[in-house]
């Protein structure tokens, strides 16, 4: 988990290096499914439940799952949101960030940073003994307090073997509540924020997810494993 973690966050930060406006969200893909190839992995989205793309790539509105496309031009001042997984020897890692275009808009950098905050606000909680509503309640707190609110619909996950396992891991719920955490479980905690209301709907392509009021979104993601300590964080090499 620790070497599929690794790679997932050192692809994470190389896209961050590519990302500049005037490309296409496909040059993106591409460069990162060379990236995975390089490295002996495999992107952990390409082809699962038909995905067409290595990583999925979401801009503004768009909160997860838009599908990488050669007509999708990144433009100064848009939020792009990368979700990539590597699949390497029988484990899979899974983690997103939110990045600028050039400069944004200063609702845009407090939806980031906020957005970052809660995940942090979050992994706190996820250490054996406490339960998952620990987490979710204090990534919806934090993003509540900041009012923007939290995606509902889609949630965390479980990750091993399997890119989605259980339990879920809402980024909303009640402290004490839910299932316990214990020594080497590994899960993905990702908050998913609107600046505007928590409604999303999925185009007609059969993936994106939008929001319902157009508001800007922003997503943070990392794989995690709990120790008796805390968080082990698998898919962070501090970049972003
Ligand atoms: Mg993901
Ligand atoms: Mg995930």
């Amino acid at each position: 988990m620790r070497e599929a973690g690794k790679i997932t966050g050192e692809a994470l930060a190389y896209a961050h290096g590519l990302v500049r406006e005037g490309i296409s969200t496909k040059y993106l893909d591409e460069r990162l499914r060379a990236f995975f190839e390089k490295h002996g992995a495999k992107p952990s989205f390409l082809g699962y439940g038909g995905f067409p793309g290595c990583a999925c790539i979401s801009v503004n509105e768009e909160v997860i799952h838009g599908i990488p496309s050669e007509d999708k031009i990144l433009l100064e001042g848009d939020l792009v949101k990368i979700d990539v997984g590597a699949y390497y020897r029988g484990y899979h890692g899974d983690s997103a960030r939110t990045f600028p275009v050039g400069s944004v808009s200063e609702e845009a950098q407090r939806l980031m940073a906020v957005t970052k905050q809660s995940f942090y606000d979050g992994v706190q909680f996820a250490m054996a003994g406490n339960r998952i509503g620990d987490i979710g309640s204090a990534v919806e707190k934090c993003v509540k307090d900041a009012g923007f609110s939290v995606v509902r619909n889609y949630v965390g996950h479980g990750i091993g073997q399997a890119l989605h396992e259980d339990p879920e891991v809402p980024n909303f719920g009640t402290a004490g509540r839910g299932v316990r955490l214990y020594p080497g479980m590994t899960i993905a905690i990702e908050p998913m924020v609107n600046a505007g209301g928590h409604s999303v709907r999925v185009l007609q392509d059969d993936w994106t997810v939008v929001t319902v009021d157009g508001s800007l979104s922003a997503h943070y993601e990392n794989t995690v494993a709990i120790t008796e300590h805390g968080a082990e964080i698998l898919t962070d090499v501090g970049d972003g």
